[in-house]
């Protein structure tokens, strides 16, 4: 069981699943029995918006950022046990905000709520960085592929130089047929694996919904994936799937497993596809590593 609380939710690069892991890790705690609070710090983009329903006018995290809202103000109740602080998408508002008040705003929260997860704009403006800082803990998000693997490790980077610590790293869109193994990219950058998330239409489809994936489509296996992340990272048994519903999709417990015993297969592969795909993560890292 962890006494961390506030997870920065970060990435490297952008469109790897950051927003939607901050949505289902949140919902699936809050679902558990736990008070949640979700934060969009990506300030420029307004990510979580879709969620709640907010009229041009209404308070946001940026009029919290410019002195002029509190941040019970800025919070809207997205489900039981659940509240999301968003963005706005004026970018004149944006340009008042001062990141530097955030560190108010997450101590605020931290008082009020079990949980906050702190959902990151990626690369490294103040905003960016400021966070990381600020959380107990940095989970990292990544797609498998090399050049997100590659600014992965700029983010371990600013963790480190914002005195943050890494919680470990989660794979997103990730595929039963992929070449490469889970366990090895997290061991090649020097961070624990926490999950896997795979590839699922359902993800998409839940934000035209805006409703979060793991009510949208509850046994699905990037849901069943997300109860599984809530459960390994804060130690809430009661977010972990229930695995003895007969309804839980079996391709998700295999894939799991398959993510857990993939690199018992790795050192007998012969496989030319999978050793240059290896190859393209190994000097993606390297590269990243002698960037500074
Ligand atoms: P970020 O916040 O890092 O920019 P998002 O969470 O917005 O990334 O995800 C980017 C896109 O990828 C969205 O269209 C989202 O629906 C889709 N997506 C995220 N996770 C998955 C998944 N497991 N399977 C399929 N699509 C996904
Ligand atoms: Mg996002």
């Amino acid at each position: 069981m962890s006494q961390e609380t506030v997870y920065a939710i970060a990435s490297g690069k952008g469109g790897v699943g950051k927003t939607t892991t901050t949505v289902n890790l949140g919902t699936a705690l809050a679902e558990a029995g736990e008070r949640v609070a979700i934060v969009d710090t990506d300030l420029g983009m307004a990510n979580l918006a879709g969620f709640v329903s907010l009229s041009p006018d209404s308070t946001t995290l940026h009029d919290v950022l410019a002195g002029v809202a509190s941040t019970d103000d800025a919070t809207y109740q997205l489900a039981d046990n659940i509240v999301a602080i968003p963005s706005g998408t004026n970018l004149d508002d944006y340009a008042e905000t001062s990141p530097e008040r955030l560190r108010d705003v997450v101590a605020d929260l931290r008082s009020q709520f079990d949980y906050v997860f702190l959902d990151v704009g990626a690369g490294i403006s103040h905003e960016t960085v400021l966070p990381l800082g600020l959380a107990d803990a940095v989970v990292l998000v990544s797609t498998p592929e090399p050049a997100a693997i590659h600014d992965t490790k700029k983010t371990i980077e600013l963790t480190e130089r914002s005195g943050g610590d890494v919680a470990g790293l989660v794979l997103t869109r990730t595929r039963p047929d992929s070449d490469i193994s889970h366990d090895d990219l997290a061991d090649r950058l020097e961070v624990s694996l926490l999950g896997a998330i795979p590839e699922d239409p359902a993800a998409r489809e839940s934000v035209y919904a805006g409703t979060p994936l793991v009510v949208y489509e509850p046994d699905g296996p990037a849901s069943v994936a997300y109860r599984q992340l809530a459960a390994e990272l804060t130690g809430v048994e009661g977010a972990a799937p229930d695995t003895s519903g007969e309804t839980a999709d079996d391709s998700s417990t295999t894939q799991t497993q398959a993510v857990a015993t993939s690199s018992d297969t790795e050192s007998t592969d012969s496989d030319d596809g999978r050793e240059a795909a290896h190859d393209d993560v190994s000097s993606a890292i390297t590269e990243a590593e002698s960037d500074h």
